[in-house]
C-alpha cells in the first residue's frame, strides 16, 4: 500500500491507499469539475491536514472516515510504499515469500480442505510471547477444538448452529474467526489491519501469519483470537453486547499483561505502578487516548511539576484514527507539541502504553503510519534542552487516562495550574502515594 506522505506520487483513484480499500466517489461531478487527481490535493499543505469540507462533498461516508483517519506526518515527506500487516511496515523478501505462500495455500486450500502443518508452525505458536490461555485457544482453534455450535450440532447436542455474533452463518472457526462481520471488524480495527477476507480458512490464515516471521504480529494474533473467544462466550453466557473496542482493549489488556509476566519473572524489575514526581526544574507531562471504534477519540495531558502541582492539563476532541495504538502515539506527538508551546524545556513524557514504548525505545525505522508519527516525534525532541520518556502502569496514569476518556465533554479545554474538579481526587491520591510509609 501508498503510506501519504505529500500525496504528490500518488493517484486518488488507481492507486491502493484508502485503508479497507476503495475509495468510493460520492460525487464524480465535484471529482470532474475540481480535476482532481493526485491526493496531494486533499491534503491542506499549511497545516498538513486533510481537506475535510473538500473530501466530506466528494467521498462516500465510509470512505470520507477512511482518508480522516489516515494520521499525516507534520514533516509531509514523499510518499512510500509500505507493507500492512507489520507494525514497522517494512517489506523483506521473507514477507513477500510468505504472501505468496499466502496464495497458494489460498488455490491449494480451495481444492483441498486438509492443510497440513508442519511441525514449525505449531513450534511458533508455543514460542510467541502471548499468554499461554492465548496460544492455548489458538491451538484448540487451529486443532479443531473448540465447542463450537456447529461442531455440538453434528454431534446432536441440542444447539442453535448459527453464530453467536451474527446469527446468519453457521458457526465454526474459520467462520467465527475471520469471516464474521464482527470478526472482520476487530481484526480491520486492530494494529495489523488485516483484511482477512483474503484468506479461505483459519488453518490458511495462521499459516501465513507464520511466514510473515514477525514476533510482535504472532502475538497479537493470538491475543486477537482469545479475544474473539471470549467475547463469543460473554454473549453466549453472560449475556453481554459484542464492542469491536472491547474486544481490541482486551488484546492490548493481554499483550501488556504478558510483557509484565516476562518482566517480572525476567531480571528487570516489575513495572512503575505508581505516579512518581519528576526531578526538580523538570516537567511530567502525562498523556493518553481513548480509542472508539464507533466515534472519534480522545485525548488527554497533564503536565506537573517536582512539587506534584499541576501546571497544565488538556483535552482535545475529535481525534479519527485507525487503531488504538495510533491514537496513542497520536496522543504523544500532540503532548510533545503542547509541551513546546507552553515553553517546557526540561521535560519527562509519561504513557501507559507498553506498546508505543517499546515502538518509542526500538528506534527502528519503519514505514508504517506508526514509525511517521513516531518519527515526528523525534524532530520535536530538538525543541528541549532535556526530555525523556517514561512507561508507568495504568494506575499511574489516571489523571491523563481521566482527561482522555471525557474529551468529548469537555471540548479542547485548557486548565492552567489546574485539573477538573472532577479529577482533582486522583491529582491527590498521586502526590499522597508519594509520601513514605508512616509520614
Ligand atoms: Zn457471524
Amino acid at each position: 500500500m501508498w503510506k501519504i506522505g505529500d500525496g504528490t506520487q500518488v493517484n486518488i483513484c488507481s492507486d491502493n491507499w484508502v485503508p479497507g480499500g476503495g475509495p468510493l466517489i460520492y460525487s464524480h461531478f465535484l471529482f470532474d469539475e475540481l480535476s482532481l487527481s493526485k491526493v496531494s490535493m486533499l491534503i491542506n499543505h499549511d497545516g498538513h491536514c486533510w481537506r475535510r469540507d473538500l473530501i466530506e462533498l466528494v467521498f462516500n461516508p465510509s470512505t470520507t472516515t477512511s482518508i480522516l483517519s489516515i494520521p499525516l506526518s507534520m514533516h509531509g515527506g514523499s510518499d512510500v510504499f509500505y507493507w500492512p500487516g507489520t507494525s514497522d511496515g517494512q517489506y523483506t523478501s521473507k514477507e513477500g515469500y510468505g504472501f505468496l505462500r499466502k496464495l497458494l495455500a489460498r488455490d491449494e486450500a480451495s481444492s483441498s480442505t486438509t492443510v497440513i502443518l508442519a511441525p514449525k508452525f505449531w513450534k511458533k505458536l508455543w514460542a510467541s510471547r502471548a499468554l499461554p490461555r492465548c496460544k492455548e485457544t489458538c491451538w484448540r482453534a487451529i486443532s479443531g477444538y473448540l465447542p463450537l455450535k456447529e461442531r455440538l450440532f453434528r454431534r446432536r447436542v441440542d444447539v442453535d448452529p448459527s453464530c453467536s455474533f451474527c446469527a446468519a452463518e453457521l458457526e465454526d472457526e474459520d467462520h467465527l474467526f475471520l469471516h464474521c462481520p464482527a470478526a472482520k471488524q476487530v481484526w480491520f480495527a486492530s494494529q495489523l489491519a488485516v483484511r482477512v477476507d483474503l484468506f479461505s480458512s483459519f488453518k490458511e490464515f495462521w499459516l501465513a501469519a507464520v511466514e510473515l516471521d514477525d514476533d510482535d504480529a504472532i502475538a497479537t494474533i493470538q491475543a486477537t483470537v482469545y479475544a474473539l473467544w471470549e467475547a463469543r462466550n460473554n454473549i453466549c453466557f453472560k449475556q453481554r453486547e459484542f464492542v469491536v473496542a472491547g474486544v481490541l482493549r482486551r488484546v492490548s489488556n493481554s499483550m501488556e499483561e504478558a510483557i509484565v509476566r516476562d518482566r517480572d519473572r525476567g531480571p528487570m524489575a516489575a513495572l512503575p505502578a505508581k505516579w512518581q514526581k519528576p526531578a526538580l526544574g523538570t516537567i511530567k507531562c502525562n498523556f493518553d487516548a481513548s480509542f472508539h471504534d464507533r466515534g472519534p477519540s480522545g485525548l488527554g495531558m497533564v503536565a506537573r511539576n517536582s512539587d506534584g502541582e499541576v501546571m497544565a492539563a488538556v483535552c482535545s476532541f475529535p481525534i479519527t484514527t485507525l487503531s488504538p495504538l495510533l491514537a496513542e502515539v497520536m496522543s504523544m506527538r500532540w503532548t510533545m507539541q503542547l509541551a513546546i508551546d507552553l515553553g517546557f524545556r526540561r521535560v519527562c513524557f509519561e504513557t501507559d502504553c507498553l506498546q508505543l514504548f517499546n515502538h518509542w525505545r526500538a528506534s527502528r525505522e519503519g514505514r508504517s503510519y506508526l514509525s511517521s508519527i513516531i518519527h515526528d516525534c523525534r524532530l520535536l525532541l530538538s525543541a528541549f534542552d532535556s526530555v525523556s520518556v517514561y512507561f508507568v502502569r495504568r494506575t499511574g496514569n489516571t489523571v491523563a487516562d481521566f482527561l482522555a476518556r471525557n474529551a468529548e465533554t469537555y471540548a479542547n479545554l485548557v486548565w492552567v495550574e489546574e485539573v477538573p474538579v472532577a479529577a482533582f481526587h486522583l491529582v491527590f491520591s498521586d502526590v499522597m502515594t508519594q509520601l513514605p510509609v508512616g509520614a
